[in-house]
């Protein structure tokens, strides 16, 4: 065997064990024996550069992050469905499309899951994925080809040995598995980082995400449901057929649909995964109902918007009722009150959920909630659900409406309501729970991350007087920690080092563990990059805040209103005097850019020109006005000038602000 040959060996391989394993579920080989293959394709691709073809399992991340993606006109419209609610709706779809057949027609049905996720198009040519689309408005979608490229179970590449269409389309739903949206979310919520709402919200949002390599880490996956061609060799009689043709070809077909002689059978597939859709491991929203036969869809046709020959029934959202038995008012550590529902327990889509977000006041009068109430609830993209409704049949004369605290339930202080705000907040900095709050956020995972100092142990120090804010932990003593109880001195000393520790993280955890409301850690982040020093942080006002793209005005004046208060400037000289981090970590790799000069043109998204060039300078990097063959990088922006075009031309590299900042190494 040549070389070529043992690399299109190798991706033969690959492929059949991808198919295995994202499409079956049944995979014959362990996943160190798969990296290996990988590898040493990786290598050989490496060695021989000029026999990697798009279609190699390696190359499903590739090319650089795009700005917009283009846009495409579909071959064949995608049209959208007719969906109802109620099972008479789909006696009448029945009776419509047996009369449109003449009424003696024999109609036969295939119901399949509805899966919640997002339509897309993918076009095949010789065998290989060209292109692939989102639905767009039907005519014209957006081009996503480089994102859908990253999912395992779309094959780029058809599975050899199979009689195939020179050209076809596949069509197919998107979506994110529960666990992996679970898992985002939880991520996104340690990092202060706004909630999806549900995997669908999740899957849309990733399909739109500028950098491929990102979509690769999100895990969405792809069940095909309808199968295109205008080869006459390839045209089946039924829609069935064509489900059996693409699972054959490789792809991932839902396994669950089920052809139906009549409606009365559609309608018992409905009823019986309505109840059972929670045990999937990805969401449905309904079933679809399609004519199986395609000779009588072709005589059934399309509307402007949708086939006369499908319809889908849509499930409503999951719920659960069950009896609020107490709500409880917490305060968090910018001192917000958040009323929380703690409930009878109760089975809601596959989990038991015992407390539910009542959001804030002006939720809990809308709804008229009431201690003692049966509600109904709802998972939403929160961790925690949420109530929708109370069930008013079942409500209890004497329940009273719930009494609004005016005072905080921990400090007792008098509560504030904030203009534009529906939120109550304890005005108190010094309330103790949110200073047990602070501190426990200034020690979390995204923050300093120390070790060991749980919201446990930090109720524990706070209620003994050691700790008041978050400054306090560096001069707890090993002794006073282990007197506490379950303390030892083993686990006191750990807790010191962990501490100790803690001194060097960078400048932005710092930043984010200070808990400026809304700052999370992405803004953490841009304000490192920005001002490289709490010095030049602190001394920042409004303007030059605003100016910093991905600050808006209310970030902005939450830092601005932080640092002038007295206490907070006060903990961070403390802090400074402890000799915790007060300086970007970039500043010490400062002569990363040593002897390299860049040309800037157009706008960056983070950075002003002005600041990009200081940047770059103390760095040790240069600036030049123009490119010549002496410029190393041009660093472009949207809307590049001229300066973009000679770069091409001279072979001169373009880079865009992010991998700019991975030069920097920050
Ligand atoms: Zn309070």
């Amino acid at each position: 065997m040549n070389i070529k040959e043992s690399i299109e060996d190798l991706r033969r391989k690959i492929r059949r064990y991808d198919y295995e394993y994202y499409v079956k579920a049944q995979p014959t080989i362990s996943d160190f024996e798969y990296d290996q293959l990988i590898k040493k394709l990786e290598k050989l691709e490496q060695q021989y550069p000029e026999y990697i073809t798009p279609d190699s399992p390696t190359q499903r991340v590739s090319g650089e992050p795009t700005k917009e993606f283009p846009s495409v006109i579909h071959r064949y419209p995608m049209l959208s469905l007719s969906n109802t609610y109620s099972a008479q709706d789909f006696i009448e779809f029945d009776r419509r499309t047996k009369s449109a057949l003449k009424s003696d027609a024999h109609v036969e049905y295939v119901a399949e899951l509805k899966i919640d996720g997002v339509a897309v198009s993918l076009s095949y040519e010789q065998g290989r994925f060209v292109q692939g689309a989102t639905r767009g408005d039907g005519i014209r979608g957006d081009d996503i080809t480089i994102n859908l490229r990253t999912i395992r179970s779309i094959p780029l590449k058809i599975i050899e040995g199979k009689k195939i269409p020179s050209r076809f389309e596949v069509r197919g739903e998107v979506f994110m598995p529960k666990k992996s949206f679970e898992e985002i979310n939880k991520k996104r919520a340690e990092q202060e980082d706004s909630l999806f709402a549900n995997p669908r919200n999740a899957a849309a949002g990733t399909l739109k995400l500028q950098d491929a390599r990102l979509v690769a880490e999100r895990h969405l996956e792809m069940f095909a449901y309808y199968f295109f061609t205008e080869e006459d060799s390839f045209l089946n009689p039924t829609h069935v057929q064509n489900l059996e043709l693409l699972k054959r070809l490789g792809f991932n077909v839902n396994p669950h649909f089920k052809v139906c002689p009549d409606i009365g059978a559609v309608l018992e597939y409905v009823r019986e995964w309505e109840e059972k859709r929670s045990s999937l491991p990805y969401e449905i929203d309904g079933v679809v109902v399609k004519v199986n036969d395609l000779q009588q869809q072709k005589i059934l046709g399309n509307t402007a918007k949708s086939p006369r020959w499908a319809i889908a029934f849509k499930f409503k959202a999951e719920q659960a009722e069950t009896r609020i038995n107490a709500v409880v008012w917490q305060v968090g550590r910018t001192g917000i009150l958040t009323p929380v529902a703690e409930l009878e327990p109760v089975k809601l889509a596959g989990t038991t959920v015992s407390r539910a977000t009542l959001h804030n006041p002006d939720e809990i009068a809308r709804k008229d909630i009431r201690q003692g109430d049966f509600v109904f609830i709802e998972k939403g993209g929160d961790i925690i659900p949420k109530v929708v409704a109370v069930n008013l049949s079942r409500r209890d004369t004497a329940l009273q409406p719930l009494k609004i605290p005016t005072h905080c339930p921990v400090c007792a202080t008098k509560l504030v309501r904030i203009e534009d705000e529906v939120a109550l907040r304890c005005p108190n900095v010094e309330c103790p729970e949110q200073i047990i709050r602070r501190i426990e956020h200034f020690a979390s995972r995204n923050a300093m991350d120390i070790e060991g100092l749980g919201i446990a142990l930090v109720e524990l120090l706070v209620k003994k007087g050691f700790l008041k804010n978050v400054a306090d932990i560096y001069s707890l003593k090993a002794e006073q920690i282990a007197e506490l109880e379950r303390m030892g001195e083993k686990s006191a000393d750990n807790l010191i080092k962990a501490i100790e520790a803690s001194k060097k993280q960078s400048l932005d955890r710092l930043i984010f563990g200070l808990g400026i409301p809304y700052i999370g850690v992405t803004a953490a982040k841009i304000l490192d990059r920005t001002f490289q020093s709490m010095e030049a942080l602190q001394q920042a006002d409004m303007d030059r805040l605003q100016e910093i793209n991905g600050i808006g005005e209310k970030m902005a004046l939450s830092i601005v209103d932080f640092f002038r208060d007295e206490r907070n400037r006060q903990i961070i000289d403390r802090l400074k005097e402890y000799g915790i981090r007060m300086e970007s970590t970039g500043l010490e790799s400062k002569q990363t850019l040593q002897g390299l000069t860049f040309v800037l043109t157009g706008t960056l998204p983070t950075y002003s020109r002005k600041q990009a060039q200081e940047l770059i300078e103390t760095h040790g990097g240069r600036v030049s006005s123009s490119v010549s063959s002496k410029t190393d990088y041009v660093l472009a922006g949207d809307n590049p000038g001229s300066k973009l075009f000679k770069a091409r031309q001279l072979g001169v590299k373009v880079i865009d602000e992010k991998s700019f900042l991975d030069m920097l190494g920050s």
